[in-house]
């Protein structure tokens, strides 16, 4: 089986090398190539060396999928791979599905885990907000992105043969980039993440949660109301399926009542704790860790408590 890896930036090829691992785990060895946009040959070595394979690398500092779409499937043509492979960004989404569309291939966004059965691929998609996972059986070729972050990187190893591909130009000219407010911590790369909901009652409460994330080092994340209603936060720390996805190591919910909609996207969280005031709120029933209590009154003691441990 013949793999290419699609990723419009170099940096991805790591993801990518870790789907590659599970698949090679599962299915046994694979015939690899890569294709990046990067901004240096030796950005594009450097990461090259995640996938061991030939990498196309169309050298540019600023791409358009619909170009990236039309020299990756110059590049399907010269290898004829039976899977095309790229992680599942707003841009990979769209240059893996024009490269499918193109091919009249099928497509599948998302791809959470891969199983070899009967001499059979069958790819795992979560859906529903993340309660089921619908497994599907595509006939190869076929194309697929992976959610950013899913699979661990592996230790990168000798970099692979560089051949620089030229991009066609974009039917898009970029008018301008206007920067949006952000919040101070990135919450997709924190590795402790403090959620707040509309168990706060005002933005002056938010406080209490960034003391606890400053304590820990992370981020304060909220659910839709708190970035989109009451724009307490912006929407950089909005979390859910129409927000962003995080995997920290913890993820507190406090005052968060557990909508599909938002627990969905943290649900690769390594630990989940929920504080909730109502002892029946769905937030629970994901938590690996419950509270049942006010927050105003666990919060003040919890953080006085974790100052002590912590020596601060
Ligand atoms: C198409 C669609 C997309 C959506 N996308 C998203 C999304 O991306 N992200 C998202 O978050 N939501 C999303 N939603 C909304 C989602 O369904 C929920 O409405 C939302 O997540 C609820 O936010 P919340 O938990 O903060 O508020 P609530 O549901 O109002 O919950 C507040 C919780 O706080 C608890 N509480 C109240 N006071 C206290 C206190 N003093 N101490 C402790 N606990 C207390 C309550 O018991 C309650 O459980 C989407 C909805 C739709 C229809």
């Amino acid at each position: 089986m013949k793999v290419l890896l699609v990723a419009e930036k170099p940096e991805l090829l790591s993801e990518l090398a870790g789907f590659l691992k599970d698949l090679e785990s599962k299915a046994g060895p694979v015939e690899t190539a890569a294709f990046t946009a990067a901004p240096s040959l030796d950005e594009a070595r450097k990461f090259s060396a995640y996938v061991a394979a030939k990498t196309y690398v169309a050298v540019a500092e600023r791409v358009f999928p619909d170009q990236l779409s039309k020299a990756a499937l110059d590049i399907v043509d010269r290898e004829n791979p039976d899977l095309v492979i790229g992680v599942a960004t707003k841009t990979g989404n769209e240059v893996v599905a024009r490269v499918a569309g193109a091919k009249g291939i099928p497509m599948m966004t998302e791809i959470v885990d891969v199983e070899a059965r009967d001499g059979a691929l069958l790819f795992h998609r979560a859906v529903l907000g993340g309660r089921a996972i619908s497994v599907l059986k595509p006939a190869l070729p076929a194309a697929a992105t992976i959610p950013a972050r899913k699979y661990e990187v592996p230790q990168p190893g000798e970099p692979g043969e560089l051949v620089e591909v030229q991009l066609p130009s974009s039917a898009l000219s970029l008018v301008k980039v206007e920067e949006k407010e952000k919040g101070g911590v990135n919450i997709e790369e924190a590795e402790v993440v403090i959620g707040v909901g509309r168990g706060f009652r005002k933005k002056e409460d938010l406080a209490m949660a960034e003391e606890l994330a400053n304590m820990l080092g992370g981020a304060v994340g909220c659910s839709r109301p708190i970035a989109a209603d009451y724009h307490w936060l912006p929407e950089d720390a909005w979390i859910g399926i129409s927000g962003k996805k995080i995997r920290p190591k913890l993820y507190m919910a406090i005052g968060i009542s557990g909508a599909p909609q938002h627990m969905s996207a943290v649900l690769d969280a390594k630990v989940i704790v929920a504080v909730n005031k109502d002892k029946n709120a769905p937030v629970f029933q994901y938590a690996d860790y419950g509270v049942v209590a006010d927050l105003y009154q666990f919060l003040p003691v919890f953080i006085q408590k974790l100052k002590e441990k912590l020596g601060g």
